[in-house]
């Protein structure tokens, strides 16, 4: 006995069969209910969703032998012919192969004689885009006046490369994709049907890697039946895909930082011989299931997602930990590298770059956090939320006029100073020219602390580096003979202006950065100050 591809010998045969395109199959019902079917049809979609199925089931109810009917009877002879393919009154013409204008003239001359068993001349161009710009001028003609025996059903899986004037003469039907649950379902139905006894997590992963085409869905079952495999494991192995255990545990080892373990389950999905291409369009999907499962919650994501009512509870604990921006940004930065690694010669030296990147990132803390913060930063800063008015600068400059700052520290003596800097420019000049940009100030009498003032800016931000202070250290200790505290203050050095209006303002940024709300936020939002200005305060 001849063995029957699943797709054959389950494709559907009634309206009522069709899986998932109700909104198609119920418009069509009522048309020949109706009697007003119209000419010309175009059907739109994806591969494998029953765009030829309907187009028969709808041939063999305008032609049923006991119709029209919303259904054939599938047991007339008109029936029987048109699903065997066999009658000369329904055909099916590949648009791909039969592309040119003398194919279609030839249709054009054959369509005027009457239908010999039928009641109508059907004709189902399958891929119609595929026609050449003069066969579609050929077609366009007919379309204009067709015969009242004859119809046209196009389906295609690109309606956009159709002429607008072909298009606008025809009733336009867009076929969906179906969803992964959906298709598992439908699935099930079969594998029950048939005594395969396959696992439901095996379904998912069959739905989901057929992206919503039933026929690409069967197709795999096919395979997976051909191998005897049942569970999602061996399901997995027949198939050259990688389950969801790897996705998740590689998820958790990126949200993490855990580099070592990420790098490991790259290998792992290497060896198993695994398209590190595909894995990484799997990883993205998976990070897009976890932000939606995030931000929605397990009952309200469950419909939304490719997985299991198991993995959606067995996740979200785990992901909760995270906040839904640190999720989110993976996802995007997954997005963005996904390309990389399509185009990539060493796609899987690529993903372990993006993934090493992933874990180093630092967690995000989300608008909402930082609300709070502030929050509390006002509530509990000694300033208090009732000081902080609308010119806040206001009262601290007026503050600073009335009550003059306490100096504790002097500049250090500027012959000492300059020999210093020298000094470190023979040792590094780069250290050195940072040293150019600042002021060297005593803090304490005894000179072992020494304050390196500098304008905001990179050389404030280099100096800021532990690397750069320690080295600067080791020099300080070895020009002065010891161990010197240094340390980087970013504030305004008096320049050439106005030194009077300079001299007030370096003032108040000072008292600014020194004021106890500005400190008490730098500490909350571990923040550095790296610039302050100040908008004159006029009327
Ligand atoms: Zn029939």
């Amino acid at each position: 006995m001849s063995y029957l591809v699943l797709a054959r010998k389950w494709r559907p045969q009634t309206f009522g069969e069709v899986v998932g395109q109700t909104h198609v199959t119920k418009t069509l019902q009522n048309a020949l209910k109706n009697d007003c079917l119209a000419h010309a049809l175009l059907f739109s979609g994806p591969r494998g969703v029953g765009k030829t199925s309907v187009a028969r089931i709808l041939a063999k109810a305008a032609n049923c032998e006991s119709g029209p009917a919303p259904d054939p009877c599938n047991k007339c002879g008109v029936c029987r012919e048109i699903t065997a393919g066999s009658s000369i009154d329904v055909q099916e013409i590949d648009g791909a192969s039969n592309r040119g204008i003398d194919e279609i003239r030839e249709l054009r001359e054959n369509i005027l004689f009457r239908p010999t068993r039928c009641r109508h001349r059907i004709y189902i161009i399958d891929e119609v885009h595929m026609l050449t710009g003069p066969a579609f001028n050929a077609l366009l003609k007919t379309l204009e006046e067709p015969p009242s025996h004859v119809y046209f059903i196009f389906a295609t899986t690109e309606p956009q490369k159709i002429p607008a004037t072909i298009h606008s003469r025809c009733q336009h039907y867009e076929f969906r994709r179906l969803g992964t649950a959906e298709l598992a379902d439908h699935l099930g139905k079969i594998v029950q049907a048939e005594g395969m006894g396959l696992q439901q997590d095996a379904m998912l992963l069959l739905a989901r890697e057929a992206e919503g085409s039933v026929r690409d869905s069967l197709s795999l079952l096919d395979q997976v039946a051909a191998y005897g495999a049942t569970s999602l494991k061996e399901v997995c192995e027949v198939l050259g895909v990688m389950g969801t255990q790897v996705l998740k545990e590689l998820a958790i080892a990126i949200l993490e930082g855990d580099v070592a373990k990420a790098l490991r389950l790259i290998d792992e999905v290497y060896n198993f011989g695994g398209n590190i291409q595909k894995f990484a369009t799997d990883l993205v999907v998976f990070f897009r299931h976890l932000v939606v499962l995030r931000n929605l919650g397990p009952e309200k994501a469950v419909t939304l997602m490719d997985l299991s009512r198991e993995n959606v509870d067995e996740f979200f604990p785990v992901i909760s930990k995270y906040s839904a921006h640190s999720l989110f940004q993976v996802l995007d930065a997954l997005i963005k590298g996904q390309e990389a690694i399509y185009r990539s010669t060493t796609p899987r030296l690529s993903l372990e770059i993006l993934v090493i990147r992933l874990c180093s990132m630092k967690e995000v803390v989300g608008l909402d956090d930082l609300l709070e913060k502030v929050d509390k930063l006002l509530s509990s800063a000694p300033i208090g939320k009732e000081n902080f008015s609308k010119e806040p600068l206001k009262e601290i400059s007026a503050a600073s006029e009335n009550d003059s700052v306490t100096q504790t520290t002097k500049e250090c003596d500027p012959e000492i100073w300059t020999d210093f800097v020298d000094f470190v420019k023979e040792q590094s000049s780069f250290l050195g020219s940072l040293l150019v940009c600042c002021k060297g100030i005593e803090t304490e009498s005894n000179g072992n602390r020494i304050q390196l003032k500098c304008r905001p800016g990179m050389q404030y931000d280099m100096l800021c580096e532990v690397d750069h202070q320690q080295r600067l250290r080791e020099l300080a200790k070895k020009f002065f003979g010891r161990a010197i505290d240094l340390e980087v203050e970013g504030v305004c050095v008096a320049d050439n202006g106005d030194a009077r209006r300079t001299g007030k303002t370096c003032n108040l940024r000072d008292e600014l950065i020194q004021s106890s709300l500005v400190q008490e936020a730098v500490k909350v939002f571990h923040a550095r100050i790296s610039d302050v200005r100040i908008f004159s305060n006029k009327g």
